[in-house]
């Protein structure tokens, strides 16, 4: 699995990395040997949070990355309600527990909130401080929140924008994208399948994406994820609770898309209209 680096923090990180969200609805062993199948594979970028099954998923997470901790790039999110200095510094607390880990690699706020972003921002400075978390970030922000958060933490402390991003929900590529490389933040786009609404092959868009496909020797679900990360600062999080799924979307982090392909993408998805804030799923 290629690496890139993280943007300003320099770290190499999977590019195509495993989510986790609602993985407590899943065969809880099939989603275990599923992750560490990931992790073999080389997807160690690991993406999950608090809120996930109300911490029931950190639990899954926690087995699946039992005695390989130092292979993962261990991502979790406080949810705004928790989002004050003290409601952070307790939440994180919990999730180190619920993963049976001493630190996360990465810290973020699951969406902007009420509680001041201050607030939030000293309180991951201070976990940075006592060696909790090694970098933190936001999600959900569009690209005014993303400069205000900038502002607030200073250069080169906010370490990521994960942001919903898949071939039918192009929005940051007009503001978001650009707002992320002006400042070396990258962006990690979540639901590459569009949580469950790929298009099948029944479709006019599958069938046109089958076609392209096929042509590059690729699957269309690999073709997507190729196209999530055609940009240095871009990665992705797919989830899956099957070996099967896991081994299909590995290798598309080495799958090299020329012009023409993209094209023949974006053709077939357009990227629609520019609108203010940033989807959500
Ligand atoms: P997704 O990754 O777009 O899609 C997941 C669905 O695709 C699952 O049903 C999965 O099935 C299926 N799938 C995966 N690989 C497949 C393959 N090769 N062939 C066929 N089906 C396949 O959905 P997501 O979970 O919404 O997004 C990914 C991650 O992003 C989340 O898990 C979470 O970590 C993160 N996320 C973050 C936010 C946020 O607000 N920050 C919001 C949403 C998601 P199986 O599970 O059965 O394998």
């Amino acid at each position: 699995m290629k690496k890139r680096t993280f943007g300003w923090t320099r770290e190499p990180v999977a590019i195509v990395g495993q989510g986790t969200w609602q993985m407590e609805r899943d065969d809880r062993s099939a989603a275990i040997k599923a992750l560490r199948r990931g992790l073999d594979l080389g997807m160690t970028h690991i993406d999950t949070a608090e809120l996930y099954g109300s911490g029931a998923v950190e639990e899954i997470v926690r087995e699946a990355i039992e005695g390989r901790r130092d292979e993962v790039f261990l991502v979790s999110k406080v949810v705004p309600d928790n989002a004050s200095y003290e409601g952070t510094l307790e939440a994180c607390e919990r999730s180190l527990a619920r993963l049976g880990t001493d630190r996360l690699d990465l810290y973020l706020l699951h969406w902007p909130g009420t509680h001041p972003l201050e607030d939030t921002i000293r309180a991951f400075e201070e976990l940075v401080r006592a060696g909790k978390i090694r970098y933190f970030g936001v999600s959900n922000f569009d690209k005014g929140e993303l400069q205000r958060a900038v502002q607030i933490a200073g250069p080169e402390r906010i370490a990521c924008n994960q942001v919903l991003y898949h071939l039918a929900e192009r929005t940051i590529e007009h503001r978001v994208i650009p707002a992320c490389e002006k400042l070396a933040i990258p962006v990690v786009g979540y639901s590459p399948f569009g949580s469950g609404s790929f298009p099948g092959p029944q479709s006019a868009i599958g069938k046109a994406l089958g076609e392209i496909a096929k042509q590059q020797g690729a699957t269309p679900r690999q073709l997507a994820i190729a196209y999530l990360v055609h940009k240095p600062l871009l990665f992705t999080i797919p989830k899956a609770s099957s070996v099967k799924h896991v081994e299909e979307n590995a290798p598309a982090a080495e799958l090299e898309l020329s012009t023409e392909t993209m094209k023949a993408i974006e053709e077939a998805l357009p990227r629609g209209r520019d609108r203010d804030g940033v989807p959500t799923i």
